[in-house]
């Protein structure tokens, strides 16, 4: 890269990062540093906040809300009319269900891109997890209503900023139903020839997806002591059982990038232990979950645009943002840090630190706690986008998950969890008068998938959990979350001030 009056802010910047944690001699500690504010980067103190002048339109974006796909396209397009001088807006690739995948490039166009460093934010590979996806997009709309602005004016001097929203977007508006992590690759999960022959509906009217359990009303409803009976839905394809191939391909498009796919052998690998919940080879990881890992690498076109997209647009440092935690994770994903090699434990170090201080900044902003973690201690996985990143192309790549629900109550920083209160789950009991009566089905038309029937006794529960309650609501304060997630961005893009290992490399067998 080219600098320009730079070198003030990066020393500042390093040696926060630097003097912010010292790693342990021969090992990384498992998860390895938690909720501390410590590490955050001193340079982006001077950063504005909201912008002085916006246009209504811009200004009017309730980000404490959930923004449809079609949201989110407009705000893409307004931020790029509005903003010319620093914006490129463009498809790289299409979904399976024809959506744009879209990328837009913030940067002062006016400096030749070969003269900038390349930075990537990626969010929602995994469609339920919309909040990652709302702040990638806060994080583009702060660049560019605070493009005036000094501090913000030389990072786009500097640097790209590659900002793709939602990569997975079938499976973000599908969670608009229920919460969906894979992507909509057709599927025919009840093998009747024909593929989402049996998709999830809300008959009984209540806005949301219910689980069925068979059982009497007499029962104390829970999930472990009922049998569940099906998904709701009108049994649309008349095969007897509710909500048997529903929109959802079960797919794991972060298990599905090209490198080191399937990879391990679970049959074989002495690593696991046969317990599916284990942290060493867990329900989670690279094979299991039936098809989790695709047909093959890069089988799915959301990934494969993706992968096309950074062969073609060098990136010094990436993120994928997601939900489920609060932390900063770096690779790898499959395997843990090769000591003996001195070029690719500097890489990781480098990683390490960066992500304690992105890790620290978002609690910082956000008041709420997160560590930092090398990918593989939290879980190992294969086939991850940050290895890939990474492996292929030299990549400084991160993982930052900004959110996980409920919490509330334990008000302390420590906990990691977001605070908030979450609808309490919702048990309601329909007897075969109302299945009848209330929900349009023949009682005795319907079984459970082994073609069990209702006893004479029995009826349906519907059991509504808290997350399946929150398809329509954004988590409360969800602004904050969008903030921590810039600043931790903004971290990470200080931390490419000055290229350490020689950045992007393309792979030797792709000239
Ligand atoms: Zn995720």
């Amino acid at each position: 890269m080219r600098k320009r009056n730079l070198w003030k802010i990066l020393s500042l910047c390093l040696a926060v990062v630097i003097t912010a944690g010292i790693i342990p001699a021969g090992a990384y500690t498992n998860v390895e540093g938690a909720g501390a504010a410590h590490g955050a980067c001193e340079a982006i103190a001077d950063r504005p906040d909201d912008p002085a002048r916006v246009s209504e339109e811009l200004a009017g974006i309730d980000w404490n809300s959930r923004l449809t796909y079609a949201e989110i396209e407009d705000v893409l397009s307004a931020l790029a009319d509005q903003y010319p001088a620093y914006t490129k807006l463009y498809e790289i690739g299409r979904s399976w269900q024809e959506r744009s995948l879209w990328c837009l490039e913030i940067t002062n166009e006016r400096i030749p891109n070969d003269q900038k460093v390349g930075i990537g934010v990626f969010g929602n590979i995994h469609g339920g997890e919309r909040e990652s996806g709302t702040a990638a997009l806060y994080t583009a709309w702060w660049f560019l209503t605070n493009s005036s602005d000094k501090y913000v004016k030389d990072l786009l001097d500097n640097f790209i900023i590659y900002v793709n929203p939602v990569i997975n977007p079938d499976g973000y508006e599908q969670s608009f139903v229920i919460n969906n992590r894979p992507n909509l690759r057709p599927t025919d999960a009840n093998g009747n020839g024909i593929p989402f022959s049996d998709p999830y509906t809300d008959i009984d009217g209540d806005g949301y997806i219910a689980t069925i359990y068979r059982g009497k009303a007499s029962d104390t409803p829970s999930t472990s002591a009922l049998a569940r009976f099906g998904m709701e839905s009108p049994d649309w394809d008349r095969n007897g059982i509710l909500g048997d191939d529903p929109r959802s391909s079960g797919i794991d498009l972060n298990r599905t990038f090209d490198y080191e796919w399937g990879y391990y052998n679970i049959e074989t690998d002495p690593k696991y232990n046969g317990d599916e919940n284990s942290k060493i080879i867990g329900n989670n990881s690279w094979s299991s979950n039936g098809g989790a890992r695709g047909l093959g690498p890069a089988s799915e076109p959301e990934i494969k645009a993706l992968q096309d997209f950074m062969y073609a647009h060098p990136m010094n440092a990436l993120t994928t943002l997601h939900t489920g935690i609060q932390c900063v994770l770096f690779p790898w994903c499959s395997r843990e840090v090769d000591e003996s090699n001195p070029a690719e434990k500097e890489q990781l170090d480098f990683m390490r630190k960066t992500a304690e201080a992105m890790a620290g900044q978002w609690t910082e902003t956000t008041g709420r706690g997160s560590y930092f973690s090398n990918s593989y201690y939290d879980y190992p996985t294969t086939s991850e986008m940050i290895d890939y990143a990474f492996g292929r192309f030299n990549i400084h790549a991160y993982t930052i998950e900004v959110y996980q629900a409920g919490g509330a109550g334990k008000e302390d920083v420590e906990d990691c969890s977001w605070g908030n209160t979450l609808p309490e789950a919702k048990w309601v009991f329909y007897s075969q008068d109302d299945i009848r009566n209330k929900l349009g089905l023949d009682p005795a038309a319907i079984t459970d998938a082994e073609g069990k029937p209702l006893a004479e006794d029995e009826g349906l529960w519907f059991y509504t959990s808290s997350t399946n309650q929150m398809v329509d609501k954004a988590p409360e304060d969800q602004i904050s979350m969008c903030k921590g997630t810039r600043d931790s961005i903004l971290v990470m893009i200080e931390s490419e001030r000055e290229t350490v290992g020689g950045g992007y490399k393309l792979p030797t067998y792709k000239k």
